[in-house]
């Protein structure tokens, strides 16, 4: 059986919202998403990346568009990232030779870094109310970037 999992991260990936705010997260998403198998929130020790699976869909350059993926690019970034545990994500572009970061590539199926997540486990739902969103942000003081992950 394959599962689905609607995935909250802040848009920053070193940001870790208060405990109680997590909790009041928490709660807020089992009360949207009341047929979900099961809501969590979880921080991790350090920044992950926050992978859609079976839904990714490549990655192109947020500067001129170019598909990075293709040249295999992204694969090696990620490696040398992965070696500074990620706190490092900047990287300049093969494409145009411009200044960004991994966490703001244009992942073309939403994708990111984090150390805190809110999850919901087979929500049920195809989509998500922006003003749902709004309420959560507002709840852990940053921007949510929400990633939909297929296994
Ligand atoms: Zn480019």
């Amino acid at each position: 059986m394959s599962d689905n999992w609607l995935i909250f991260i802040p848009t920053r990936p070193d940001h870790v919202p208060a405990p109680h705010a997590q909790e009041e997260a928490r709660a807020l998403l089992a009360e949207l998403l009341p047929q979900a198998d099961e809501v969590t929130a979880s921080v991790n020790p350090q920044i992950e990346f926050v992978d859609p699976f079976g839904n990714w869909s490549g990655v192109r350059c947020p500067l001129c568009h170019a598909d990075l993926e293709e040249k295999e690019w992204w694969m090696e970034a990620i490696g040398m990232a992965f070696e500074t545990a990620f706190e490092n994500l900047t990287v300049s572009t093969p494409c145009c030779g411009g200044t960004t970061n991994l966490n703001d590539l244009d992942y073309i199926w939403p994708a990111g870094f984090s150390r805190f997540c809110l999850e919901a486990r087979n929500p049920r739902v195809a989509e998500f109310d922006v003003q749902a969103v709004k309420r959560l942000e507002s709840i852990l003081g940053c921007q949510l970037r929400l990633i939909w992950r297929h296994l």
